[in-house]
């Protein structure tokens, strides 16, 4: 009995497509994630056995493994899109199959979209966001219910191989994503099919409280005393419309010698006050801003990004924009309703 059930014409054409090809390239979103890294570790791991011997197994993501999670088993193997972009392309032109992970779309692949959509081969798609864009790919595993694309693969692989492939390692990879996604079991985690993957996970051995260590327990001294002065200096807390948010230029990084890296995760902040429904984080980029939101209760954020361009799921969304730094941050406040409010002021401000 698996958790999940797929639809067999879906696991069949995915074994005949895995049976012909000689270059498999595995990829995801840019600035990946645990989830992404993890989904596409642990299926590359898995296909490495599964697939006939010489068949090529190719992990590539768009800017390459991020520095945290480069303790991931097989994160050296990982091409990157960014510092060897011709490499990636020859190899994307070369492939017979290319399996995207934890994105909706391809859209999502930053320097390596251009070759991904170009590509002629067979393509599938497994993930968990809203609205996927089906029409790029051959055959789509996708549920926006499940708490991850780790948890995803992991009940694919019982449809695919009966959980023959499975090892330390690859668990190690899925746990990841799985701990990530739901922010260590607190959120997009409200069907049973997510604790019975912990529970399947964990029976590989797998070390939960070493991975916390090493998902969590990481910052650098600059990190934190960052983390500081946002919190105390640069939050803008809006009480009547329940939103608070960050903003931080170029400038600022600059200033504080911090990147995107450090600041995953401090949009969560916003959410741990009482009275606070709605989170934002803004991140100036070269010719770009990130924007990031977060939600309790009912309001959903997906619907909301979706407006600026972007998505991701209902309480934790995403898009990028092209608008200058400026620009971006009216929009969002206009967005958010909040244009007119004067943010709150601390007493001891
Ligand atoms: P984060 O705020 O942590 O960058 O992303 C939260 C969620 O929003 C993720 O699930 C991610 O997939 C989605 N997301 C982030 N950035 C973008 C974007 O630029 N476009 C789209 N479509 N989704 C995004
Ligand atoms: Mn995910």
């Amino acid at each position: 009995m698996y958790a999940k059930e797929f639809d067999s014409q879906s696991i069949e054409a995915f074994h005949h497509f895995m049976g012909e090809a000689r270059i498999i390239v595995l990829t995801s979103h840019m600035n990946a994630d645990g989830d992404a890294c993890g989904s596409v570790l642990g299926m590359a791991r898995m296909l490495d056995h599964a697939v006939p011997a010489g068949t090529r197994i190719v992990p590539m993501l768009p800017n390459g493994c991020p520095n945290n999670f480069t303790w991931m088993p097989g994160s050296d193997r990982i091409m990157n899109g960014d510092t060897e972009p011709e490499r990636c392309a020859e190899v994307i032109a070369k492939a017979d199959l290319i399996i995207g992970m934890d994105i909706s779309s391809l859209s999502r692949t930053d320097h390596l979209q251009e070759a991904l959509e170009q590509a002629k081969c067979r393509k599938v798609l497994i993930d968990h966001h809203r609205n996927p864009a089906i029409e790029q790919f051959d055959v789509v595993f996708s549920d926006y219910t499940i708490s991850s694309t780790c948890e995803l693969v992991l009940w694919l692989s019982q449809a695919l191989w009966g959980g023959k492939y499975m090892d330390r390692e690859t668990a190690t990879c899925l746990y990841t994503g799985l701990r990530t996604d739901t922010g260590g079991f607190a959120f997009s985690c409200d069907q049973p099919s997510c604790f019975e993957a912990a529970s399947v996970l964990v029976g590989y051995d797998i070390q939960p409280a070493e991975i916390h260590n090493r998902i969590v327990n990481t910052f650098t001294c600059n990190r934190m005393q960052f983390y500081g002065y946002a919190l105390s200096q640069r939050l803008q807390i809006y009480k009547e419309k329940r939103v608070a948010l960050f903003a931080f230029s170029l400038e600022d990084q600059k200033q504080f010698g911090v990147g995107g890296e450090d600041m995953e995760g401090l949009v969560n902040y916003t959410l741990m006050m009482k009275d606070i429904e709605l989170g934002a984080l803004l991140r100036e980029e070269a010719g770009r801003t990130k924007v990031s939101l977060r939600a309790k209760y009912d309001i959903d954020v997906n619907q909301l990004a979706q407006q600026l361009g972007g998505g991701g799921h209902k309480k934790a969304s995403g898009a990028t924009c092209y608008m200058s730094f400026d620009d971006t941050l009216q929009a969002v406040c206009k967005l958010l309703n909040i244009e007119n409010e004067q943010p709150y002021q601390c007493a001891t401000a």
